[in-house]
């Protein structure tokens, strides 16, 4: 019998799944392995929400290997010593490992990983692209560049890429008896409203996802039109290459506008690939100094507390669902880096924090392009919260929805508190004068 360890790390699934699929071919019998990492617990990454998600993961992933003659084995690590700990285990045992399996990544971490587990497995290892993304970091440049740092040409170019094709399922996977293995440990959520995590459960939400709907229902905040899909893809529960195909076979606007939002996945990693240090540095420094953080201001928008019930609700959203409409994404992070003038990184960090689907790439990246630092082709960009909650929000329901001080507040007119006969009692003054909201930013970078 000959064996082979697939290490599962954000690939947490048995659809289209190039490792396992990998790891399957190259041996009779397969330990699927996921390591519970210190390393990762250290930086702060595996923050309650998260955790939350990963323990349901981990749980359905092992009920789904069973019914194949499966199993999933977890340990503690590193990564690196707990996978040549294992192969040298069964080794041991008779049960020589051939191979090891696992998935390319894009962060410093990954990439740091990729080396101890080459250094601890040599030419056992094999790392296995197209796992995270849809298309490979890096499949497409442009002419004598690494990647690409503008949208609109990158996802031209993955537009026109050959894509790999879809892996199935395995039907069989046998995991050798003796290997232990730890526990799923127990997590508590910071969130009370978290969904469930776990392939199955992501993709249930993708078949009853009304996709032919996506164009129109994305940008309305009430609606919450949106997949929800993106915690199941940030574990891996989903791979971003099936839905891209599935999308992709289906066509028209819907599929259309989401895959393109797919193809945004796919750029901020390619990004992040080429330039790890983007997780921490500016990507284009623009030479910002930010206001100090530890002030009122910072601690009233990480409350959900900045009197401008737009971004509130959002934030709010936040805290209780440990997840939030990517068009309030985009405001409560513009009023932070624009409005206040704080450091992209303390709004990042907050995210961070509570985001299910909280992600290096794509939180990251998404931060800087808002605060002007990353790839956006217009960095003076500034979203004003009033204009855009009258578009996002036109009739108040999704702030209403998030902010119990306004929920008797009818109409638009919820937006613009402080206009009211009377103030709504609890909810705070705004933060910074509503008029002169655009000022702000001109007089903080010394722009007057
Ligand atoms: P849908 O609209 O249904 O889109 C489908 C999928 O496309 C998403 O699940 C996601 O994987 C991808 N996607 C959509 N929009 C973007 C985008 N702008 N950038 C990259 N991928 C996108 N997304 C994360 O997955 N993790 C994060 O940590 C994260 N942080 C963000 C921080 C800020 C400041 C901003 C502005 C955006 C952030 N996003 C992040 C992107 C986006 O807001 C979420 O992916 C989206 O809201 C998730 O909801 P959904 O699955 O319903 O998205």
């Amino acid at each position: 019998m000959t064996v082979a360890i697939a290490l599962l790390t954000q690939d947490l699934r048995l659809h289209d799944n190039p490792v396992l699929h990998a790891a399957c071919a190259a041996a009779d019998e397969v330990v699927p392995l996921f390591v519970l990492d210190p390393d990762v617990e250290a930086t702060g990454f595996a923050a309650p929400n998260r955790a939350a998600f990963l323990a349901d993961c981990l749980t359905d992933l092992d009920a789904s290997l069973r019914p194949l003659g499966g199993r999933l084995v977890l340990r503690r690590g590193p990564a690196a010593r707990a996978a040549a700990d294992l192969a040298a285990e069964l080794d041991a045992a008779g049960q020589p490992v051939r191979s090891v399996h696992v998935a390319a990544g894009v962060s410093a971490f990954a990439h740091r990983r990729e080396q101890e587990l080459r250094a601890a497995l040599g030419d056992r290892l094999h790392v296995h692209d197209g796992s995270l993304t849809a298309l490979v970091p890096g499949a497409v440049t442009p002419a004598g560049k690494d990647h690409y740092a503008v949208f609109t040409p990158y996802f031209r170019a993955w537009s026109q890429a050959p894509h790999r094709s879809v892996h199935r399922a395995p039907k069989a996977l046998r995991t050798p008896d003796g290997p232990a293995s730890e526990p799923v440990p127990a997590a508590r959520p910071d969130s009370p409203a978290l969904p469930p995590g776990g392939e199955r459960a992501g993709r249930k939400l993708w078949r009853d996802y009304p996709l032919d709907r996506y164009a129109e229902l994305h940008d309305d905040l009430a609606a919450d039109g949106t997949s929800r899909l993106s915690p199941y893809l940030h574990f891996g529960c989903l791979s971003a290459g099936e839905l891209a195909a599935t999308a992709g076979r289906q066509g028209g606007d819907g599929a259309e506008a989401f895959v393109r939002q797919l193809v945004w996945r796919d750029f901020h990693h390619q990004v992040l690939a080429a330039r790890p240090r983007a997780a921490h540095h500016d990507y284009r420094d623009r030479g910002d100094r930010w206001l100090p953080e530890d002030d009122e201001e910072c601690a009233a928008w990480r409350a959900g507390r900045t009197g401008f019930p737009l971004v509130d609700a959002g934030l709010r959203q936040l805290a209780h669902e440990g997840w939030m409409h990517n068009r309030a994404r985009l405001v409560t992070a513009s009023f932070l880096a624009k409005t206040l003038y704080r450091d992209w990184r303390i709004g990042a960090r907050h995210f961070l924090r509570l985001l299910v689907d909280g992600d290096l790439a794509n939180n990251q990246l998404n931060w800087q392009w808002v605060a002007g630092t990353g790839t956006d082709t217009r960095p003076n960009r500034v979203l004003n919260p009033l204009a855009q909650a009258d578009r996002l929000d036109p009739d108040g329901t999704y702030v209403r929805r998030w902010i119990p001080e306004l929920a008797h507040v009818p109409g638009r007119a919820v937006h613009r508190p402080w206009l009211l006969a009377e103030r709504p009692a609890g909810y705070p003054d705004p933060l910074v004068d509503p008029a002169a909201l655009s000022d702000r930013l001109r007089s903080a970078r010394g722009l007057d």
